[in-house]
């Protein structure tokens, strides 16, 4: 037999349902072999499976994996109920739109599930998802299926950018800063506008659901991941910006475009950039 490997982050729901497409059980049939009663109704993304400690330790030595492995990459799994409820339980919970997982790389999910299946659903982080191995975005759950980066390569580059930057002790604000300024430039379409403009055309060029959802304009279902290549050059400038020698806004400007590769960047006074500069440098 072989071993399903849950993917990082992956929502319980899914991981027990790949587990169970392998044995070619139903995922009630699965939970019951392990001697784990089930309530509720629910499929992933709009509901979450939770379990009693008891049902973890059993889903656990069914996946032969060690309990603390799967609780690292399923961060629902630590969710425990009561610790003294001895009894192997299993529910579903409904998830609100905000909290439901998004879709993970169809063939990342193909090769983890011994082929069984394409489908699986992670927790939706706080910037755009890419594989780069299979150049895939996790799309918007508005979306059926994950956007495909292949026209614009720089959308993988940028996945391992930002794993540089992830070790930076700024990063997390600096990602927060960064990510507020280019999505208000790109919703007032400055500064890198035809940038953007070319991205957007080159994805909806091999992604003609971005274009038949219905639900929202490409533009906005893209907007993260068209923005995110600058987002992540500006926010690493920014997360190193305090401890080069910019003496003034000026010269901090300055650094910011030759980073984002532009010839000139014309702040109004009110520009978000600015008023970031102006006080945070102070
Ligand atoms: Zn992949």
């Amino acid at each position: 037999m072989f071993r399903v490997r849950p993917l990082p982050g992956e929502a319980t729901a899914s991981y027990s349902q790949r587990l169970a497409d392998t044995y070619q059980l139903t995922l009630s049939q699965l939970l019951d072999g392990a001697g784990t009663t089930l309530t509720g109704h629910g499929t992933p993304p709009t509901a979450e499976l939770h379990l009693s400690p008891a049902a973890c330790h059993r889903l656990a030595a069914l996946a032969r994996i060690p309990l603390p492995h799967l609780t690292r990459a399923l961060p629902h799994l630590a969710l425990l109920g009561a610790a003294h409820d001895t009894e192997a339980t299993a529910r579903w919970k409904r998830l609100e739109v905000e909290q439901q997982p998004i879709r993970a790389c169809t063939l990342c999910t193909r090769h983890r599930s011994h082929g069984t299946t394409d489908t699986a659903w992670i927790d939706r982080p706080p910037h755009p998802l890419v594989c780069p191995r299979h150049h895939q975005a996790a799309a918007d759950p508005r979306l059926t299926s994950p956007i495909r980066t292949g026209t614009t390569p720089e959308l993988a580059a940028t996945h391992h950018t930002h794993q540089r930057l992830r070790r930076h002790l700024r990063a997390a604000t600096a990602w927060t800063a960064a990510h507020a300024i280019t999505t208000r430039w790109y919703d007032h379409q400055q500064h890198l506008t035809h940038r953007w403009h070319t991205r957007l055309n080159q994805l909806c060029a091999v992604n003609p659901h971005l274009t038949t959802t219905g639900s929202a304009s490409p533009a906005l279902l893209a907007r993260d991941l068209v923005t995110y290549p600058e987002t992540v050059v500006l926010a690493r400038t920014l997360a190193i910006l305090p401890s080069h020698r910019h003496h003034t806004t000026d010269d901090a400007i300055a650094f910011i475009t030759r980073r984002l590769g532009l010839a000139r960047l014309a702040l109004a006074s009110h520009d978000p950039l600015h008023t970031f500069l102006t006080h945070t440098r102070r």
